[in-house]
């Protein structure tokens, strides 16, 4: 079993020095020890920073943190370490237990595009012309805005909810680039996009992926469907979070480039060891908020809770349940990988 900062060190030799992981070992006990203490379970996404994996009891993108938050069994406290949409997803499926977000920093400016009023006043405008109208929302989106919606969707199945769903017009919010990779498979159902869209993936440009693939000749480029139209054209496969995990395994390929927030890099680099995983990844502010202090205080202090009012919640849950439904709980992947077909 490598140690903590071998561990580290292949993520980033650089910073994890031994003098910035000692103080984390000792934190990473004081947390186990308040898990059990408190009866607490940990959700953390894959972009989060590569020490807050090792006191995860889940790990995963949105899809996998939302069904994991509904299997935490007889826990009272779930710590979200992810960001502020995910921890409310979590509380909207778990109304009897504590929900907890170690930093209210942890926000994101993509949900921020969209708020419930202005989804209830477009909507309104729209159904004028079209009758049938319905709203499927990305779940990085707030509960108020998932109250506004008939269904909400991951990026790993967008395109089967929005295939599913009785209406042939859909308002896709908040997210243009998964809106029109959406429009781009359903071709049959007319989407109209919000214009949101996460500043990390659309500052991903298409020169840079070429020159990547020019310096690496062979090497297999993995894009996440929030990335512009552009850089997703270049993609030997367009991925969730967890399906580049997954794909990474599978493959044959030894050379990647992860295009994405850079935490995924980090987790594919700690599960992947024996494969390398190249860089033209952009890190969010958001997701790196949390600390392993934050959480450690997090659990001492029961800070900061999530609350939702009730008729929001249950709105918001009935569009979560919807997306179950249609899916089965899946992780369809977005699409499907061209060198997974190849193999
Ligand atoms: S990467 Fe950051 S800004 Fe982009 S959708 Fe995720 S949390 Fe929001």
């Amino acid at each position: 079993m490598p140690t903590l900062l071998e561990k580290l060190q292949r993520v980033d030799p650089d910073y994890y020095t031994p003098e910035v992981v000692s103080p984390m070992e000792a934190c990473l006990e004081r947390i186990r020890d308040l898990k059990r203490a408190r009866n607490a379970v940990i959700l953390a996404h894959n972009y989060q920073r590569p020490e807050i994996f090792e006191v995860a009891d889940f790990l995963g993108d949105s899809l996998g943190l939302s069904l994991d938050a509904t299997r935490v069994g007889d826990a009272e406290v779930i710590v979200f370490c992810g960001v502020h949409f995910m921890a409310e997803t979590a509380k909207i499926l778990n109304p009897a237990k504590r929900v907890l977000l170690p930093n209210l920093a942890a926000g994101c400016s993509l949900a921020d595009t969209a708020t419930g009023p202005a989804v209830r006043a477009r909507k309104e405008e729209l159904r004028d012309l079209h009758p049938d109208l319905q709203v499927v929302s990305y779940v990085n989106t707030t509960a108020e805005v998932k109250a506004e919606s008939d269904a909400c969707c991951t990026s790993s199945n967008a395109v089967s909810v929005v295939r599913a769903m009785e209406s042939r017009t859909i308002l896709f919010i908040p997210d243009q680039n998964l809106a029109r990779h959406v429009a781009q498979h359903v071709p049959e159902k007319t989407i109209i996009a919000w214009d949101g869209y996460c500043y990390v993936h659309h500052q991903i440009t298409a020169d840079s992926i070429i020159a990547m693939r020019t310096q690496f000749p062979g090497i297999q480029i993995l894009v996440h469907p929030e990335c512009r139209d552009d850089v997703v054209a270049l993609a030997d496969a367009s991925l969730s979070t967890s399906g580049m995990v997954e794909f990474a395994k599978a493959s044959r390929a030894q050379e990647f480039l992860a295009v994405t927030e850079c935490g995924l890099s980090d987790l594919l680099q700690i599960q992947v060891p024996e494969k390398t995983f190249y860089r033209a990844c952009k890190i969010c502010r958001f997701m790196k908020a949390i600390s392993l202090e934050d959480v450690e205080e997090s659990l001492k202090q029961n800070r900061f809770e999530i609350t939702i009012d009730e008729t929001t919640r249950e709105g918001a849950k009935q569009a979560l349940t919807k997306m179950f439904e249609l899916t089965g709980g899946s992780r369809d992947n977005l699409a499907l990988p061209r060198s997974v077909a190849d193999e």
